[in-house]
C-alpha cells in the first residue's frame, strides 16, 4: 500500500469516528426534546384542570345558594298556607294569596335556573374527568420516557467515551501536518472533512473537480482539497482499487 493511500485510509477512519461522534452528540441534544414536549403538555393540562376546578367551585356555590333560596321560600309558602286557614278578612286573604303566588313563581324560575346550573356542573365535571384521565396518561408516558431517556443517554455517553479513545489512537497514526489540515477544516466546515471524488464530482459539495485537479488526484501523490468546498478529497477508484 502506498504511503498516500495509507494516509487517506487513516483519515477516512478518523472521519468515521468523527461522523459517529457528531451524530451521537446531536442525539444528546435532541433526545430530551420529546420529554420537554410531554412536560409542557402536562403543565398545560394541569393549568386547565385548575381552571375547571375554580369554575366548578363557583357553580357549586351558586347551586348551594339557589338551593337555600328555594327551600327558604317554599318554607314561607308552607307557613302562609297554614296561616291562610285562619284568615277571615278577604282583603288580607287576597294579599296573602298574591304573596304566595309571587313566591311560587320565583321558585319556579329558580328551579329552571337550577336545571341549567346542574347541567353546567355536569359538563364541567365530565371535562374534569377527561382532563384528569389525560393528565394521568401523559404523566405515565413522561415517567416511561424519562427512564428510557436515562438509559439511552448513559449508552450514548459510554459510546462517546469509547470513540474519544479511538479518536486519540486514530490521530496518533496521522502525520501532524495532515492532522492539522483535517482539524482546521473540521472546525470550519460542516461534516464531513474528507470525501471521495466519484465520476469527477466531489461528494462533499457535488460540484465537478476541475480537469487539472482531477489529473492531480489520480496521481495519488499528495492529499488535495476540493477547490470549491475545501474538503480533503480522494479518488474513489484509486482507493477501492487498493483496498
Ligand atoms: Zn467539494
Amino acid at each position: 500500500m502506498s504511503k498516500y493511500i495509507e494516509q487517506i485510509k487513516k483519515l477516512v477512519e478518523l472521519q468515521e469516528i468523527d461522523s459517529e461522534m457528531i451524530k451521537l452528540k446531536q442525539r444528546l441534544v435532541d433526545a430530551p426534546r420529546h420529554l420537554e414536549t410531554l412536560q409542557a403538555s402536562l403543565d398545560d393540562l394541569e393549568g386547565q384542570i385548575e381552571q375547571v376546578k375554580e369554575r366548578l367551585d363557583l357553580l357549586n356555590q351558586q347551586k348551594d345558594k339557589l338551593q337555600k333560596d328555594i327551600s327558604d321560600d317554599s318554607h314561607k309558602v308552607k307557613k302562609s298556607k297554614n296561616k291562610l286557614m285562619m284568615v277571615s278578612n278577604t282583603k288580607e286573604y287576597h294579599a296573602m294569596m298574591r304573596e304566595m303566588d309571587n313566591l311560587e313563581k320565583l321558585n319556579r324560575f329558580r328551579e329552571e335556573e337550577m336545571t341549567n346550573l346542574t347541567e353546567d356542573i355536569q359538563v364541567h365535571q365530565e371535562k374534569m374527568e377527561d382532563l384528569t384521565t389525560e393528565s394521568a396518561s401523559v404523566k405515565e408516558e413522561l415517567a416511561i420516557s424519562q427512564s428510557t431517556l436515562d438509559s439511552e443517554m448513559e449508552k450514548i455517553n459510554k459510546r462517546i467515551n469509547q470513540l474519544e479513545k479511538s479518536r486519540k489512537k486514530a490521530c496518533s497514526n496521522v502525520p501532524v501536518p495532515i492532522l492539522a489540515r483535517y482539524n482546521f477544516i473540521k472546525d470550519r466546515l460542516n461534516n464531513p472533512v474528507i470525501v471521495s471524488v466519484k465520476r469527477g464530482v466531489c461528494t462533499g459539495c457535488y460540484i465537478s473537480i476541475p480537469p487539472q485537479s482531477f489529473i492531480e488526484i489520480q496521481k495519488g501523490e499528495q492529499i488535495l482539497s476540493c477547490p470549491n468546498c475545501q474538503r480533503l478529497i480522494f479518488w474513489e477508484e484509486h482507493f477501492s482499487a487498493e483496498s
